[in-house]
């Protein structure tokens, strides 16, 4: 059972370094010598002043309840029916899915169990007095018991771990190509550091005011199905004075400040072709791919990315059917032994869907959704599109191949590699 209870964690010289309440499993101060019992966790407390690492008993054995309270709890949004949640981490790079450990009974290196899951997430622990401004420490698991899967025996497993250092901010968008011989999910993620986005936002201000003088920056926003189709445009309450031309100067404004940010924010484009699944299995199957090559890799570098999505995007009638799977895959997947290896350790919250344009970051990641899917229905329509890809310079393009998911940065979207041309 949890709850929140007043714990004092030490380091190895015995000196406090957290005393307060947590949301712990059982008991968490206990003196390991006096009790056979109790197994040991370690845990690592990072402190503004750096890291420190102190020992946490948790009763183990009979019950595996290491202490691993979760950040959204804490905060007091309670999960119902975590248990349930199905996990869809269908992608794994190779480092992971090869992990080994060492199993002193076999005395050999056997294969992580990564698909083993737990009945409640194994991410980094916050305090209930956590602050995010002024106070930065958490706490990382360091190890954990797990069932080796020759000789069934225990075998202590230390998952990679890395410093949180930074934080990246990541807006998405999708555009769907139903109407295609090959239809497909188009996912772009637009963002950086703070300081990165902001000025990309300037920008992007500073383009409406050009092309709209005399209206507030804020008060409208750039929606690429809107400005390409001339119908829709002219229903469109801004878009539907714009001529040819002021069409043009939107969209190369847009391009230029892809382009000329292309080594300060990270744009990527995820293509999922919908194949014999069904759209709602695709959408799932490409938010999970994006998703965890960039927890992965971000993480690597200790930096945390946060998703954005815009979230105006309905299946059939049901709108909010998006937000709960990607709820439900993401919280699901957290469950996984995979996932300590996937996010380093490093806290990453769970996706947020917003207001459709209620971020400046929101309509570039449409705009270059739309380009990128523009140009693959070209494409498989044997034309070019009006807006080529490679105005965006590089791209972290990626789509699944033979071998799972393959990425790679590069000017233009690879539509041949996605879409060979005998594949339709
Ligand atoms: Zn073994």
């Amino acid at each position: 059972m949890r709850v929140c209870q007043w714990i004092t964690l030490k380091d190895s010289t015995g000196a406090a370094v957290h005393t307060g309440p947590a949301w712990v499993n059982h008991v968490l101060q206990r003196d390991l010598s006096a009790d056979s019992q109790l197994s040991e966790s370690l845990a690592i407390c990072q402190t503004d002043s750096g890291v420190a690492s102190c020992s946490v008993t948790t009763e183990s054995e009979n019950s595996p309840a290491y202490y691993l309270p979760h950040v959204r709890r804490l905060r007091g949004n309670v999960v119902p029916g975590l248990e349930q949640m199905e996990s869809a981490i269908e992608f794994l790079p190779p480092q992971i899915a090869d992990a080994k450990m060492y199993c002193p009974s076999c005395q050999t290196d056997v294969p992580v169990p990564l698909k083993k899951a737990f009945p409640e997430p194994y991410t980094p622990v916050f305090p209930r007095d956590y602050n995010p401004v002024t106070n930065n420490k958490f706490w990382q698991l360091v190890a954990l018991e797990v069932e080796c899967p020759t000789c069934k025996g225990k075998v202590r497993l230390e998952p990679p771990r890395k410093r949180w250092t930074k934080t990246v901010t990541l807006y998405g968008d999708e555009a769907v190509r139903e109407t295609v011989a090959r239809p497909f999910v188009c996912i772009a993620l637009v963002g950086g550091s703070n300081h990165f986005v902001e000025s990309a936002c300037d920008r992007v201000n500073a383009l409406k005011k050009t092309l709209e003088p005399e209206r507030e920056p804020t008060s409208w926003r750039f929606h690429m199905a809107d400005l390409h189709s001339g119908q829709k445009r002219k229903r469109h309450k801004i878009f539907a004075d714009w001529d040819r031309e002021k069409c043009a100067q939107a969209v190369n404004g847009l391009f230029n400040i892809i382009a000329e940010s292309n080594d300060s924010l990270f744009v990527f484009a995820l293509i999922y072709p919908i194949g014999g699944s069904s759209m709602i299995e695709a959408k799932r199957k490409a938010h999970m791919a994006i998703l965890c090559d960039t927890i992965y890799n971000f993480t690597q570098l200790g930096v945390s990315p946060r998703y954005t999505f815009d979230a105006d995007k309905a299946v059939g009638s049901n709108r909010s059917v998006i937000q709960h799977w990607a709820r439900s895959a993401f919280l699901g997947s957290e469950r996984q032994l995979m996932y300590l290896y996937l996010c380093h350790g490093v806290p990453v919250l769970e996706p947020q869907f917003v207001k459709p344009g209620s971020h400046i970051c929101l309509e570039l990641s449409d705009f270059a959704a739309f380009v990128v899917a523009r140009e693959l229905h070209c494409w498989q329509n044997r034309r070019e599109s009006e807006y080529p890809s490679s105005q965006f310079g590089n791209v972290y393009y990626s789509w699944p191949d033979k071998e799972g998911c393959a990425r790679e940065r590069i000017r233009g979207v690879p539509r041949d590699r996605i879409f060979p041309t005998n594949a339709f």
